[in-house]
């Protein structure tokens, strides 16, 4: 049985009646339109806490583009389906006021430390800081003691961990990896605004960033982000950034030695859709 809850308060409060039996509570915050990559995390939840939480909401301030929140797919009715097979416990449901008692704030001064100026931070300004702030207002509401988050989106874990870290909250941050589609495309609730043809050729950002992962140590970084860069053109793409970071800074290098973990990156554009990707070159 999944129980559904609108209110903060109730859901503080549920939280609390689970921590005064010392159990360990597991949180997925997602804006919904689920898809397998959304109920792997469930799954690694279900899998290491006694009681697991979904939250559903789409926040409008991590949005600095109007037309992106505007098209943002709704599917509420089918997600909730899609959380009973997992067993999910609990799925959170707030209302915008809920979450933003005091109104929608589009700025606020949450150290980020930086995290949200490179790679995303170029091209969506404020994104991150949006993002800072719904999560941490959410770990305020449901009191976890694991984050579920996806390495789709490598840069937002590093924004979240690093807010865990600064404002001393006490939970878990748990990385989960990619799920892909069987052509290597990541998953992604954008992915459903692409048309057939769409989907077979955005396969192409798994092959550069598999290509690049399988050549760096035999050609310069800068050769294989060209290279991958003019495929994608090629096919159709408008890439923003393609670039190979420092995972522990998420600074640009171009020469691998210089760092134990380096990650390619990419945000690209593909009939109107923007799709972001990563894959680990090296891990520590
Ligand atoms: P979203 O609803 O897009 O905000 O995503 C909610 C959570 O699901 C985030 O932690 C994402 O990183 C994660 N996620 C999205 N797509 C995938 C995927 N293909 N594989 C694993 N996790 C994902």
């Amino acid at each position: 049985m999944i129980i559904i809850i609108e209110k903060a308060e109730d859901m503080s409060r549920l939280a609390d009646k689970a921590h005064k039996k010392n159990l360990t509570v597991g949180f997925i915050p997602t804006m919904g339109a689920l898809h397998k990559g959304h109920i792997k995390l469930v799954k690694a939840s279900k899998k290491q806490c006694d009681f697991t939480i979904v939250s559903i909401f789409v926040n409008p301030t991590q949005f600095n583009d109007k037309n992106d929140l505007q098209k943002y797919p709704r599917t509420l009715d089918k997600d909730i389906e899609m959380l009973f097979e997992p067993s999910t416990d609990i799925v959170f449901v707030p209302q915008e006021e809920e979450i933003y008692p005091y109104g929608v704030d589009f700025e606020n001064d949450l150290d980020l430390g930086g995290k949200d100026l490179p790679l995303e931070g170029k091209f969506r300004p404020g994104h991150f800081k949006g993002v800072a702030q719904v999560v941490k207002r959410l770990l305020e509401i449901v009191k976890p003691t694991h984050l579920f988050m996806g390495l789709k989106d490598f840069q937002q874990v590093a924004v979240v961990q690093h807010i865990i870290d600064r404002y001393e909250i006490p939970t878990k941050l748990v990385p989960v990896s990619t799920m892909r589609e069987k052509s290597g495309l990541a998953m992604s609730s954008r992915n459903a605004r692409l048309s057939e043809e769409g989907k077979e050729k955005a396969a192409t950002i798994y092959k550069v960033l598999s290509s690049i992962v399988r050549n760096y140590n035999k050609r310069p970084v800068n050769y294989l982000l060209d290279k991958g860069f003019q495929k994608l053109k090629e096919t159709g793409f408008e890439t923003e950034y393609l670039s190979v970071v420092d995972g522990h800074t998420l600074q640009e290098i171009s020469d691998l030695n210089d760092t134990d973990y380096a990650v390619v990156c990419v945000a690209t554009w593909l009939e109107g859709v923007r799709l972001i990707d990563n894959m680990i070159i090296k891990q520590p």
